[in-house]
């Protein structure tokens, strides 16, 4: 038997990154997937991927930050695979760092909009539809940014990523009793685009892989994996968590 066997589930942020190696590691274990991320052409490269390997996954392209987004991938998971089992909302930007005097309202409600008002949207399209199938399993990408690290230039995606671990504990108490499971994810830095775009020269590369017990960075797969035992039934007590896969940024000081 697969990990996932045949359930449904919607990743988004599945053009890159934890959210790409995520989905392929979910199709491998037999889920149908609803993809999201803003750039069709990189989608249709994860899905051609996918189906060659023999999963299911369909791509349906579009903003986070809009509410008739997040219905569209509940929709097309409800018509092209009956319902919606699994959603690792995971989509997320840094925005342009600069100390808090310095950030422009723009970045500040940019990335609001696309990591917290985001998930919100997610979450009350995604909540109903697994309500319909009897229980489901939510898990909201966060950071140890903003949780156990005050990251300087971080104002707007710290807040915002804090923010989703207040949303995961209402969502988990709320509906708990009706078998519903809501998770945060808390990664350390992770070897991505985003991630290699903050460790930008080898000097903050080092800074940043010292701040990590393990002194290195994670790859996308190791994040992915511990959203795989969020969304499986692997994880059947777990649920109101922040769960960090952090490789040690909470405990470390030297
Ligand atoms: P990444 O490779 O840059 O991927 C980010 C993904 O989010 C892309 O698929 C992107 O798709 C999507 N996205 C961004 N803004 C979007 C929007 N407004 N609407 C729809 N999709 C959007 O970065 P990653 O490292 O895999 O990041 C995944 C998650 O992990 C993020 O939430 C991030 O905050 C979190 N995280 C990352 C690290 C790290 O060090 N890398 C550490 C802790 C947490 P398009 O470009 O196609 O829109």
């Amino acid at each position: 038997m697969t990990t996932l066997n045949n359930k449904i589930a919607i990743v988004t942020g599945a053009s890159s990154g934890i959210g790409r190696v995520a989905a392929e590691l979910f199709a491998r274990e037999d889920a149908a997937l609803v993809l999201s991320g803003r750039r069709q052409a990189a989608l249709d490269e994860v899905i051609a991927h996918i189906t060659a390997a023999g999963g299911r996954a369909v791509a349906v392209a579009g903003d986070v930050s809009d509410d008739a987004h997040a219905r569209a991938l509940v929709e097309t998971a409800i018509d092209r695979f009956g319902g919606l089992d699994i959603a690792f909302n995971n989509a997320g930007t840094t925005g342009i760092a600069a100390p808090v005097p310095d950030l422009s309202v723009e970045t500040w409600r940019e990335t609001l909009d696309t990591n917290l008002t985001g998930a919100f949207f997610a979450a009350r399209h995604q909540i109903p539809a697994m309500l319909a199938r009897g229980g489901g399993s939510l898990i909201f990408t966060s950071t140890f940014v903003g949780h156990t690290v005050g990251f300087p230039g971080m104002g707007a995606y710290a807040a915002s990523k804090a923010g989703l671990v207040g949303l995961t504990q209402v969502i988990a108490a709320e509906f708990g009793a009706k078998g519903i499971r809501a998770n945060a994810l808390l990664p350390g830095g992770t070897d991505t685009p985003m991630g290699r775009a903050v460790s930008n020269t080898p000097e903050m590369r080092a800074f940043v892989e010292g701040l990590h017990a393990l002194k290195r960075l994670a790859e996308p797969r190791e994040i992915a994996q511990a959203a795989l035992f969020l969304a499986s039934d692997a994880s059947s007590f777990v649920t109101g968590t922040a769960l960090l896969a952090d490789g040690g940024v909470s405990i470390t000081r030297t």
